[in-house]
């Protein structure tokens, strides 16, 4: 099965997403180019709301993964909340239509005018790294007049040995206040000026396919809310982060639906059932909803390697050089032509530019090629290293296909630049 069924299916050679012709989408809006599923990315979501159903929740999508402005409106559209780590950010949801009241800012570095500017526009609440930013965010928000809305965002420090995949909630990591000091940290929070204390928070990292460590973290986390509460001062809301694993090649990460289930019985089982519980998800709503589409530039046959060079580059799509990530490479199209083993290689003048190493693919100068699960951590992470303009983005939606992102141009890519006098 491809990852990203069932919207994602080959159907007589021919691979489709959302019942929509990939090959005949790079032929009408050119190549590199991303195209997603409208009805993936809500079926996503309604998988985590229909398992939240009847508790008091928020699910927040953690926009970093994906933040095009379609996108975001998808998800306002649905009801969804969503997880800031930037003015930029915050600028960008509320132009898709998101609602402020519905926003967590987290982030280990905001700055004053980013804590301002989410305070004006009422975010529900910020996510807070550190003591500094608790004094800092109590100054910024009593000079304003107003209270702001604090969770601590806590570092579980949950056991690496046992779970190795998580990578943000250890100690050591520049995430989160330590377990240990958490307890002061909240003491100094409930005394500031400008500060309202709402909750408390944890992401332990991303890629995550296994249950256990949400759990041991959610354990880790109600031992404080105890110890919190047992000073008088008040949590409303859980937050658990975000973190779920997709399906890139083998994995067999849980279902939302598992693991929501789960992280709720933990809560009922140790009395806190009536808590809000917020979700900061980001790849599980998107990955699986999008490919990026990119076509054969050159075949370069050679003794050592043979090297597929396409017309997507790690500007593109970063994650095979930022993290050695593994993404399945499919043709659109699958003629009778033999396999052969390639490397599939960007134009970008760096060895680290490769998008596909060993994949054994039927392919020809001119064929269409899709990069599967590249709907998170694609686009958003896309740069103009070489000069390169970024790509297109389509969305599906229904029979329609609706171009989302124009095609940068190069003129727009150093329209700010100026050149000096003389
Ligand atoms: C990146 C991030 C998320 C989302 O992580 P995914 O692995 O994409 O689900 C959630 N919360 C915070 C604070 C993050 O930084």
């Amino acid at each position: 099965m491809l990852p990203g069924a069932p919207f994602l299916e080959r159907s007589e050679g021919r691979l489709c997403l959302q019942g929509h012709d990939l090959d005949a989408l790079a032929r009408r809006f050119g190549t590199p180019l991303y195209v997603y599923s409208r009805a993936s990315m809500l079926a996503a979501a309604a998988a985590y709301e229909r398992a939240l159903a009847g508790r008091p929740h928020l699910l927040c999508y953690a926009m970093k993964a994906n933040s095009s402005l379609a996108v975001l409106q998808t998800f306002a559209h649905a009801g969804l909340g969503f997880d800031i780590v930037s003015g930029g950010e915050l600028a960008r949801v509320l132009a898709a239509g998101g609602d402020p009241s519905k926003i967590v800012f987290s982030g280990v570095g905001k700055t004053p005018a980013e804590m301002r500017a989410a305070l004006e526009a009422g975010v529900k609440c910020f996510n807070v790294e550190s003591l500094t930013e608790l004094r800092r965010l109590s100054e910024v928000a009593t000079a304003a007049g107003r209270r702001a809305p604090v969770s601590l965002r806590v570092n579980p420090d949950v056991d690496a040995r046992t779970h190795p995949y998580i990578s943000t909630g250890l100690k050591g990591n520049k995430f989160g206040i330590a377990h240990e000091e958490a307890v002061q940290a909240y003491r100094l929070a409930a005394s500031l000026p400008g500060l309202h204390v709402t909750g408390i928070d944890c992401h332990i990292g991303s890629q995550i396919t296994r249950i256990e460590p949400y759990l041991d973290a959610l354990d880790r986390l109600l031992d404080l809310v105890e110890a919190v509460e047992a000073q008088d001062i008040a949590l409303h809301h859980v937050d658990l982060g975000g973190g779920l694993g997709i399906t890139y090649t083998d994995e067999q990460p849980p279902d939302a639906s598992e693991l929501v289930a789960a992280m709720l019985a933990r809560l009922d089982a140790r009395g806190h059932g009536q808590r809000e519980v917020l979700l900061e998800p980001g790849r599980s709503l998107v990955g699986n909803a999008g490919v990026l589409l990119t076509e054969v530039l050159v075949l370069k046959p050679g003794d050592a390697k043979n090297f597929c060079i396409v017309d997507a580059a790690m500007t593109d799509l970063m994650r095979p050089a930022m993290y050695e990530a593994w993404m399945a490479i499919e043709p659109c199209h699958v003629g009778d032509r033999p396999a052969l083993t390639w490397d599939v290689v960007g134009p970008v003048c760096e060895s680290g530019d490769w998008i596909g190493r060993d994949r054994a693919l039927a392919v020809a100068e001119g064929d269409v090629l899709a990069v599967l699960s590249a709907g998170a951590y694609g686009m958003s992470m896309a740069s103009n290293y070489n000069t390169r303009a970024r790509a297109a983005e389509v969305m599906l939606d229904g029979e329609q296909a609706h171009l989302i992102r124009a095609r940068e141009t190069v003129s727009e890519l150093f329209r700010d630049e100026r050149l000096l006098p003389g």
